[in-house]
């Protein structure tokens, strides 16, 4: 925007001011703006000293009937302040003896501070105050005060003073800054932007505080739209952008195609064939597919996904499979390598661990195009690495990886050719977030599991009956299965979770000393992890404690036993995916849910959920429901979306009308959007590229 004036043509805003507020995300006035205050204070009316409640903030006017220092435990000055409802102290730590004497007997003050109850009746500690003139009275503030998000050398009244300014300019020399780029018909029973950026800072004292404080106040319901609004439009625009680009059109030949069948130890599934078809039609085109693929766990992603690899090395490219984890990738190569090699595609394989010249033979594979698929890690997508002719990429467990590894790993295509993407989850990704967050990219969803899976029904157990389950997992053990037992922990940290899942550990050992058993948890590293899991695939444990970490996908069909512990602390979805992890081989499988006493109705009636369907798509519904998307999401998914005012569970249901105002904008407002993309994504262009 020409002419509208940069943070340091401020008042008061040198280079060092302007460091300091770039540190907190303030870049430019628009960014001051829609720098809204975390919470109020009410200076708008006195409170009598005997209203005052512990806790809460307040003014109070009244007269000193003296001052004096007291040397207890911390040495303090005491100030008694009266008013004709009561006396209050006011304690201060901190205090110069030229501030004792300015405090006589008579003084009128008025303070605001929190309330709280000392030795001696209430008090306030540190106050703010000041003197009256009982001649020249002094109003009340008419407006709820705000209190911004600050930083390191920023104070409140300086954020308000800056913010006071820029919101002067919008209104007279620059009321760009503010314009409303939104018909009031597109933003029903919402205000205008200016109206809500105005109140947002300054609200009237009579404001619904509970209401702002929950973020729930139309005003901002006004500018999470905005933003929401901001970040599709703008995942549109990349989107189209993409459709633009050429991909190469992959189909193998139909021989290829029936020899890769006629290899298969089993038939297609109903799901796998229609899901299979979706992707081929997409592959057979030139313009790059995004298609994510849910599926259950154990609903057969990797035969989906080999047949995307047929395709693209049928075609004379590459395939190029990422996996979270060295365990899986190892699978995946192990799995694939029975079913593609007899076809004659060879497969290269890249982790971190691997060095020398072992690796500088993968890599030249891969740059000579040898190798027709890459499995590997997060090491597929390194600097060093080169593909010959990158056609198609494939990410599993795409929740374990960011956007940007994913667009890394694209990124490595040759020339002007864009590969195409499958994106496989089991992790069922909820709309609102697939709207914001990865473009509205098209879906298949695996929605059958391969016949012959035993469905596996959780066993509820009181917590009383553990030395009956330890019993259980002694006897399975016993006869050649192997069991999980995983721990939960209602905090989040990962070193509490850890010491848990040791001392799991340790007593099951001395409970059952025949028996080897394996430990992993978060602070595990890597390779002893790698190394504990491939024990236990190999057979060499019996017994594998975990904390949630245990790795998804890993397929361990003799793992027939899984204890979950406090299992009410988790997630349904969660408790879902782990239960997925026994009930792959022959042998009848069982889950154990060994929940604490008392359980409360609402975990009961959640953990039912899981004995009534085997379905996780309607269990993360349900979860969903229940315990709304963050729990649901993680921080892996949602991290990767900046949002500065909305709040992707919070405000939900605004998505519709988001959705409906990008299309309506897009075509009879087009030049709405790149001002609305640079208001609210500004320096932030992106993360968002797909
Ligand atoms: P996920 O979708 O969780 O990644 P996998 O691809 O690991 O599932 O498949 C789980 C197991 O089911 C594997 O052992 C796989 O070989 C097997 N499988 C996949 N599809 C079929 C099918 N159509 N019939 C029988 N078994 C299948
Ligand atoms: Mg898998």
């Amino acid at each position: 925007m020409p002419g509208v004036p940069n943070l340091t043509g401020l008042r008061g805003v040198g280079p060092q001011l302007a460091a300091r507020l770039a540190r907190i995300g303030i870049h430019s006035l628009q960014d001051l703006l829609f720098h809204l205050p975390l919470r109020y204070q009410d200076r708008t009316r006195l409170t009598p000293v005997a209203a005052l409640r512990p806790g809460a903030e307040a003014v109070i006017e009244g007269e000193v009937l003296g001052a004096d220092i007291v040397l207890g435990r911390r040495r303090s000055l005491l100030c008694k302040l009266a008013d004709r409802s009561g006396v209050a102290t006011l304690r201060f730590f901190h205090f110069s003896a030229a501030q004792q004497r300015a405090l006589v007997r008579g003084l009128r003050l008025r303070c605001f501070g929190e309330a709280r109850s000392g030795p001696a009746g209430i008090e306030l500690v540190h106050p703010e105050y000041r003197a009256l003139d009982p001649a020249a009275p002094i109003d009340l503030e008419d407006r709820l005060t705000p209190i911004y998000p600050a930083g390191e050398g920023l104070t409140q009244p300086r954020l308000r003073q800056l913010i006071g300014q820029a919101l002067a300019l919008a209104a007279t020399r620059h009321p760009e800054l503010l314009h409303d780029w939104l018909a009031p018909e597109l933003t029903p029973g919402l205000p205008p932007l200016a109206e809500a950026v105005r109140y947002l800072h300054a609200p009237p004292a009579a404001a619904p505080v509970a209401q702002l404080l929950a973020g729930e106040h139309p005003a901002q319901r006004r500018l999470a739209f905005e933003e929401l609004l901001a970040h599709h439009l703008s995942l549109r625009q990349l989107r189209a952008r993409v459709q633009h680009r050429r991909a190469p059109p992959l189909a193998a030949p139909a021989e290829l195609e029936e020899r890769f069948f006629a290899a298969l130890p089993f038939a297609f599934t109903a799901a796998q064939r229609r899901v299979s078809r979706e992707v081929a039609a997409d592959l057979a085109r030139d313009r790059p597919m995004l298609r994510l693929l849910q599926g259950d766990v154990g609903s057969g992603k990797t035969a989906v996904a080999a047949y995307a690899i047929v395709q693209a090395v049928g075609a004379g490219r590459q395939a190029a499979l990422m996996a979270p984890t060295e365990i899986l990738a190892e699978q995946h190569r192990v799995t694939l390598g029975c079913w593609l090699e007899p076809l004659g595609i060879r497969i290269a394989w890249l982790t971190g661990k691997l060095k020398g010249s072992a690796r500088a033979a993968e890599l030249d594979a891969m740059a000579s195009g040898t190798a027709g698929l890459a499995i590997g890690t997060h090491a597929l997508f390194q600097n060093d690495v080169c593909y010959h002719d990158l056609g198609l990429t494939i990410i599993d467990e795409q929740h374990r990886f960011g956007v940007h590894q994913r667009l890394a790993l694209r990124d490595k295509g040759r020339g002007r050719l864009t590969p195409h993407q499958l994106i496989m989850t089991a992790t069922p990704i909820p709309r609102s977030l697939a709207m914001i967050g990865y473009a509205d990219l098209d879906h298949s969803i695996l929605d059958e599991l391969p016949p012959g899976r035993t469905p596996v029904n959780p066993l509820l157990v009181p917590d009383r009956r553990r030395a009956d389950v330890i019993a259980r997992i002694h006897h399975a053990c016993r006869a050649g299965q192997q069991a999980y037992w995983v721990c939960t922990l209602i905090e989040d940290s990962e070193q509490l979770q850890a010491q848990a899942a040791e001392t799991t550990a340790a007593d099951l050992q001395s409970a059952l000393p025949d028996l080897r058993i394996g430990l992993v948890h978060g602070r595990v590293k890597p390779a002893a992890k790698a190394e504990v899991m491939t024990a236990f695939k190999a057979g060499e444990l019996d017994l594998l404690v975990a904390t949630t970490v245990i790795e998804v996908g890993v397929d361990v069909p003799n793992a027939s036993l899984m204890v979950i512990e406090n299992p009410e602390r988790l997630g349904l979805a969660q408790l879902h995916q782990l239960r997925g992890r026994v009930g792959r081989g022959r042998a009848a499988s069982h889950c154990v849910l060994l929940y604490s006493t008392p359980l409360s109705r609402l975990a009961g009636e959640r953990l039912a959920i899981l004995r009534r369907t085997n379905d996780g798509f309607a269990i993360a519904e349900r979860d969903l429901e229940l315990r709304g998307p963050g729990e649901v999401l993680g921080t892996r998914q949602t991290g990767d979306i900046q949002l500065r005012i909305a709040d992707l569970c919070r405000d939900a249901d605004l998505l519709p009308a988001v959705t409906r105002a990008a299309a309506i904008l897009a075509t009879r407002h087009p030049e709405a959007v790149a001002p609305l993309i640079a208001r609210w994504l500004g320096r932030a262009q992106r993360y968002g590229e797909v």
